[in-house]
C-alpha cells in the first residue's frame, strides 16, 4: 500500500473520530428528550464514530501488518457493517424527522426492511468472500453500495414530499450528507484515500447545528417541550396539511392551589406532566404550553379516543403535596386541524371562545367551527370599530323620551351606530361589549360625546324644548382618570352647558372597582352633570347602589318592563320601589314602551318618563329634528300619540 494514502486516510479518520466527539459532547452535556428522532440520531452518531474508529484501525493495521487473520477479518467486517449501516440509519433519521410525533409510513416500513435486509445478506456474503468466484465480490460491494444509495435516496426523496414540516436550513443540510456521501465515494474511488468518514462527520456536525436545542424547547420544571417546541410542531403540522387533534389541558384552580398551597403548585404541575406522559405512548408528545396548562397532538382521532378513557381516571385522583391530599379541576378543549381550526392563532381563540363557557368538574369540550366564526367575527368587528374611530365614522341616532307630566319629548337618548362598508350595520349590543374589551370604548365614548355636542350646536334642540340629551358612558370608560376632563373639553369646544348632557351608566361594575366608581360618579355630579341608571332590573341592581351612588334618573330595563305588562307578580315589587325611588329624588323612565296600553300601565305605576318604539325608534338627527318640530311645536298642536 501506498504509505502517503495510508497517513492521508489515517489523518482523515481521526480527524471524523475528533469531530464525533465533539458533537457528542455537546449533545449529551444537554438534558433532552429522549424522541425517537433523537434516539436516531444519537443511533447516527454512534454508526458514523464506529465506522471512522474501524476505519482507522483497518488502515493501521493493514500498514503495520503481522496481526492475525481472524483478528483482521473481524475488524473489517465491524467496519463494513458500521459503514453500511450509516446510509440506513440516516434514512431513519430523516424519515422520522419528517414523521415527528406520527408513527412511520406503512409503506417506508415494508421498504426499510427490504432494504436491511438485503443490506444484511450481502454483508452476510461480503463474509464468506473467500469462498466466492474470482469477480463476485467485487459484485457484492457494489451491491452494498447501490443498497446504501438507495437508502440515501429514499432519504431524499421523503425530505422532498414532506419539505413542508421542515426547516429550509435542515433540509439543505440533509441534502449536503448526501452530497457529501456522493464526492467522497467519487474521491475514494479515484484516489484510495479514506475520507467518507470525514465527509460525513462534517455534515453530521450541520444537521447537528440544526437541532433543536433543547435548552430553548424544554420546560424545567417538567421536563417536557415547552410552548416555543409546542408553536414551532404545530405549525409544521399545520403546514403539512396533514390532520391532528390537539388536546389542550389546563388546570382551572390552579390560582386557589396557589394561594392555599404556595409551592406545592409546582407539585401539582409536575405530578400532572408525568401523568400525562405516563398515559400517552412513546411516539406522542406532551408540552406544556402554559403555567399550568398542557397540550398533546393526536395524529387520529382514535388515538384520542384511546387515551382519553385514561386521562379521564388519570385525573380524577387527587394529588398529595406532602401528606395533604389536593383537588385538581382540570378542563380540556379538543381541537380538530384542520377541520375546525386552520392557524395556530385559532388555538388561543378558541381557549379563549371556551374559556367563559365551559363548566363541570374535569370537562373536556369539543371546539366547533362556531368557535372560530365568532372569535373571526369578534376580530372584523374590532377592525371594523378601529377603522370607523379612525374615519370617524360612528354616527348617533336619538330617541325620544316623553315627559309624561310636562307631556312633551323634552329629552331623548343618544345611541351610536356602526356601519361598516364589509359588514353592515352592527348592533351596538354586538360592537359595544367588544369595543369595550379592547379598550377602543374610550374613544368610540369620545366620538359620541362630540357628534352629540355637535348636534347641539348644530341644531339647537333646546329651541323646541329639549333639555338634556342622555348619554350612554360605558363603566370602563368611567373609570378612566381623566374621563370628566374629557367631557368636559369636548363640551367646551362646542359651547355646550352641562346640564344638557345626562349620563346613562349601567350597573355592571365588580366589587373591585365599586369604590372607584362611585368616587367618579360622585365627582361627575359635583361638576354639573346629571346622572342615571341605565338598565334597572337586570340582575345587578341593588338598593345598596341605589343609595350610594348620585342618580337623578332610574331607567327600567324593558324586560322588567314588559315583565310587569306580563304578569301581576312584579305588580308589588315595583309598586314598592317607585315611591322609594321618588323619595330618593330620583326620576323614573320606562323603557321599551311598545303599546298605548303600556303608556298607560306605566303613567299609572307612577313612570316619570316614558321610551319606547311606540314614540319613536331611534332616530338620524335630522328626522329627530323633524321630529321635534312636528311633536314638540305646540302650532303643531301635539300629536294623537301624547296621551295625556
Ligand atoms: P340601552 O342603553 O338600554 O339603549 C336602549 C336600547 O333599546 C336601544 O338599542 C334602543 O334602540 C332599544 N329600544 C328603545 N325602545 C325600544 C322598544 O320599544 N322596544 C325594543 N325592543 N327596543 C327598544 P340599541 O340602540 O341597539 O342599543 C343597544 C345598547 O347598546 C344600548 O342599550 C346601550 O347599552 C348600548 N349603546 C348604544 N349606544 C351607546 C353609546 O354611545 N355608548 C355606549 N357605551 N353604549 C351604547
Ligand atoms: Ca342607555
Ligand atoms: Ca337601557
Amino acid at each position: 500500500m501506498d504509505s502517503a494514502i495510508n497517513y492521508f486516510s489515517m489523518g482523515f479518520d481521526a480527524c471524523a473520530i475528533i469531530i464525533c466527539a465533539v458533537i457528542m459532547a455537546n449533545y449529551y452535556s444537554v438534558r433532552r428528550i429522549h424522541t425517537r428522532t433523537e434516539k436516531l440520531f444519537q443511533a447516527l452518531m454512534w454508526t458514523l464514530l464506529a465506522s471512522a474508529a474501524t476505519n482507522l484501525v483497518y488502515v493501521v493495521l493493514a500498514y503495520v501488518g503481522g496481526i492475525s487473520v481472524g483478528l483482521f477479518y473481524f475488524v473489517v467486517m465491524v467496519m463494513v457493517i458500521a459503514v453500511h449501516s450509516v446510509g440506513i440509519v440516516f434514512m431513519l433519521y430523516v424519515v422520522s424527522e419528517c414523521y415527528e410525533n406520527r408513527a412511520f409510513p406503512k409503506s417506508f416500513v415494508a421498504a426499510s426492511v427490504a432494504i436491511i435486509a438485503v443490506t444484511g445478506v450481502s454483508i452476510a456474503i461480503y463474509c464468506f468472500r473467500d469462498l466466492l468466484p474470482e469477480g463476485a465480490t467485487d459484485t457484492v460491494i457494489l451491491c452494498m453500495f447501490i443498497e446504501h444509495y438507495i437508502a440515501l435516496a429514499v432519504a431524499a426523496a421523503y425530505v422532498f414530499i414532506n419539505r413542508c414540516v421542515l426547516t429550509a436550513r435542515r433540509q439543505v443540510n440533509i441534502f449536503v450528507f448526501i452530497a457529501f456521501n456522493v464526492a467522497a465515494t467519487v474521491v475514494q474511488t479515484f484516489t484510495q484515500a479514506q475520507v467518507t468518514a470525514f465527509a460525513l462527520a462534517v455534515a453530521v456536525m450541520l444537521i447537528y447545528a440544526t437541532l433543536r436545542n433543547p435548552k430553548d424547547e424544554i420546560d424545567g420544571i417538567t421536563q417536557l417541550f415547552n410552548y416555543q417546541a409546542f408553536k414551532d410542531f404545530v405549525r409544521l403540522q399545520i403546514a403539512s396539511r396533514r390532520s391532528f387533534w390537539l388536546f389542550v389541558t389546563g388546570i382551572r384552580n390552579i390560582n386557589a392551589i396557589n394561594a392555599l398551597w404556595g409551592q406545592g403548585s409546582d407539585e401539582v404541575i409536575k405530578a400532572t406532566a408525568a401523568r400525562l406522559n405516563d398515559i400517552t405512548d412513546k411516539t406522542t408528545y406532551v408540552y406544556r404550553t402554559g403555567e399550568a396548562r398542557f397540550a398533546v397532538v393526536f395524529n387520529t382521532r382514535e388515538q384520542y379516543e384511546q387515551f382519553y378513557g385514561r386521562y379521564i381516571s388519570a385525573i380524577s385522583e387527587n394529588y398529595l403535596i406532602g401528606s395533604v391530599s389536593v383537588p385538581v379541576d382540570n378542563v380540556a378543549v379538543l381541537i380538530c386541524f384542520p377541520d375546525v381550526a386552520t392557524k395556530f392563532s385559532d388555538i388561543e381563540n378558541i381557549l379563549k371562545f371556551y374559556r367563559e363557557k365551559i363548566s363541570g368538574k374535569d370537562a373536556v369540550i369539543e371546539a366547533t367551527r362556531e368557535a372560530v366564526e365568532s372569535v373571526e367575527r369578534r376580530e372584523q368587528v374590532d377592525y371594523a370599530i378601529q377603522k370607523a374611530i379612525k374615519q370617524r365614522s360612528f354616527q348617533v341616532c336619538y330617541q325620544p323620551i316623553y315627559d309624561l307630566k310636562n307631556k312633551k319629548f323634552n329629552c331623548c337618548e343618544a345611541l351610536v351606530r356602526l356601519k361598516d362598508d364589509e359588514l353592515g350595520f352592527i348592533p351596538p349590543d354586538e360592537f359595544i361589549p367588544i369595543s369595550e374589551k379592547n379598550g377602543t370604548i374610550v374613544e368610540v365614548g369620545r366620538q359620541v360625546v362630540t357628534e352629540v355636542c355637535k348636534f347641539i350646536m348644530q341644531y339647537k334642540p333646546q329651541d323646541y324644548g329639549v333639555q338634556f340629551i342622555d348619554v350612554n358612558l360605558s363603566v370602563i370608560q368611567c373609570l378612566q382618570p381623566d374621563v370628566i376632563e374629557d367631557i368636559q373639553r369636548i363640551l367646551k369646544e362646542y359651547g355646550v352647558p352641562r346640564g344638557m348632557v345626562n349620563l346613562e351608566i349601567t350597573e355592571t361594575a365588580s366589587a373591585k372597582s365599586y369604590a372607584l366608581l362611585q368616587q367618579r360618579l360622585n365627582e361627575l355630579h359635583s361638576n354639573g352633570f346629571t346622572i342615571s341608571l341605565d338598565d334597572f332590573g337586570t340582575g345587578f341592581s341593588s338598593v345598596e347602589f341605589l343609595i350610594n351612588f348620585p342618580f337623578d334618573i332610574v331607567k327600567l330595563d324593558r324586560s322588567l318592563v314588559w315583565a310587569y305588562m306580563k304578569t301581576h307578580k312584579y305588580e308589588p315589587i315595583l309598586q314598592h320601589y317607585m315611591p322609594m325611588l321618588h323619595s330618593l329624588g330620583t326620576k323614573i323612565v320606562a323603557e321599551g314602551v311598545e303599546t298605548e296600553e303600556m303608556v298607560k300601565a306605566l303613567d299609572a305605576l307612577g313612570c316619570d318618563y316614558l321610551q319606547g318604539y311606540y314614540y319613536s325608534r331611534p332616530l338620524p338627527k335630522e328626522d329627530y329634528v323633524k321630529f321635534l318640530e312636528a311633536n314638540n311645536c305646540p302650532r303643531n298642536g301635539g300629536r294623537s300619540l301624547l296621551i295625556s
